[in-house]
């Protein structure tokens, strides 16, 4: 029995509905997409739905206490929590440059330092 599947696509700022129509793990059809990328959109949200992830880690004697970090590409949405746990967990020391890989292997992405942050000056 086919049942419809909603999402709302988030490729583009008019944010289209999509009402995707599946047969139990089988993609059937998408209505309301505005273009093709939207129908891509809803296949991937509907086979392996993924995400990027913005977060900060904390910086040991740096001139600022944390850095912006970010995934190289998208993972998989179910270990989005997981990830950003062990994110938590992480102290790098000063100084952190730009685009340093701060974990090599993040669920098949990076995670990359987005600034940079110098090592603080001693009293
Ligand atoms: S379906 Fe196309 S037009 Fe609609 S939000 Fe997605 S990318 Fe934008």
């Amino acid at each position: 029995m086919n049942r419809i599947v909603e999402y709302t696509c988030i490729v583009c700022p008019a944010g289209c509905l999509l009402r995707a129509e599946v047969e139990g793990d089988r993609f059937v059809k998408v209505d309301g997409a505005g273009c093709q990328k939207g129908v891509e959109y809803a296949k991937q949200e509907f086979s392996d739905p993924r995400r990027m992830v913005f977060t900060v880690v904390r910086v040991r004697n740096g001139e600022l206490p944390t850095v912006s970090v970010k995934t190289s590409k998208p993972i998989p949405k179910s270990n989005v929590s997981n990830l950003m746990r062990m994110l938590a967990s992480i102290e790098l020391e000063a100084p952190v440059e730009i685009g340093e890989v701060v974990v090599s292997d993040a669920y098949g992405a990076e995670v990359i330092a987005t600034r940079r942050v110098s090592r603080r000056e001693p009293d």
